[in-house]
């Protein structure tokens, strides 16, 4: 079975998000730890997390995605930003831990012109701070477009990270369709030559989960601008053979794509019934 969902609001709480996952014939999805742009987060309710539990037994649910805060910047420049993403992906940590079966994700960060020898080090020094023994999360780190100062738009980056945290066997990847695509690994024509580069350069087990988006922007642009499935560049063929692939199949797949939840919806039909006829032909 395909286990697929998309992007959705926490705002009601988490039994809520999982109902209206369900109604959309999605058996995973994602939210934000905290508003995307600010810091504040919400207590989480222990009844609210025992009645997803429950839904996401009874429907047979993938892992959850808690995506961090776009506000979290562990290799800024400004000493306080870099304090605050700590503190930030500390409490984010100790709150998805009591998420049932749920991956947390973060964009490795932006350098601000320090170079990516400095961001790499500094992203690498604030996980060696905060991760410690006891915390029981999968962590996964973003494979990014590369546009700007962003660290990880190479996957020889993400595999400098992993191998200089200590407890690093708690980290993984989450690869992004329109990321790879704009970060220049051809997807399209060459899906078997990215995924041998993927596992010469971390290994395919590191790959935890998959943001499956299409994209507005060629490949090697290094921009980063999501589009509906079968809409972008990289086309619904493409996202096909992605999400058909036997290394990638099983793993959990959200959308980000551009849309309402209804449209939301349409994907995940359209995907469901791709993921059907091509593993019966
Ligand atoms: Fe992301
Ligand atoms: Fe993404
Ligand atoms: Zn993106």
């Amino acid at each position: 079975m395909l286990n697929i969902g998309c992007h959705l609001s926490i705002s009601k709480g988490f039994y809520q998000a999982g109902l209206e996952a369900v109604s959309i014939g999605a058996n995973t999805f994602q939210f934000f730890t905290r508003n995307p742009r600010g810091g504040k987060a919400k207590e989480i309710d222990p009844e609210d997390i025992n009645k997803l539990k429950d839904l996401m037994e009874k429907n047979n649910f993938a892992p959850l995605f808690a995506h961090a805060s776009y506000t979290m910047n562990l290799c800024s420049d400004k000493k306080h930003i870099r304090n605050f993403s700590k503190m930030l992906l500390e409490d984010d940590l100790k709150r998805v831990e009591q998420i049932p079966n749920c991956y947390y994700i973060f964009h490795p960060g932006l350098h601000v012109g320090q170079g990516t020898k400095k961001g790499l080090e500094l992203i690498i020094d604030a996980l060696n701070e905060v991760i410690k023994e006891e915390n029981q999360v999968t962590i996964l780190l973003e494979g990014m477009s590369g546009k700007g100062s962003e660290i990880g738009g190479k996957i020889e980056e993400l595999k400098t990270i992993i191998d200089g945290v200590q407890y690093n066997q708690k980290l993984g990847i989450c690869i992004d369709t329109c990321h790879m695509y704009s970060s220049g690994l051809d997807i399209v024509n060459d899906l078997e030559g990215v995924l041998e580069h993927i596992d010469k350069v971390v290994g395919l087990d590191k790959v935890k989960a998959v943001h499956l988006n299409d994209s507005k922007t060629p490949l090697g642009s290094n921009n980063d601008r999501h589009e509906t499935i079968g809409e972008g560049l990289i086309g619904l063929e493409a996202l096909v053979k992605v999400i058909t692939h036997p290394v990638l199949r099983n793993l959990p797949f959200n959308l980000e794509t551009p849309n309402d939840v209804q449209g939301y919806k349409k994907e995940i039909q359209l995907l469901r019934e791709k993921f059907k006829t091509y593993l019966q032909d």
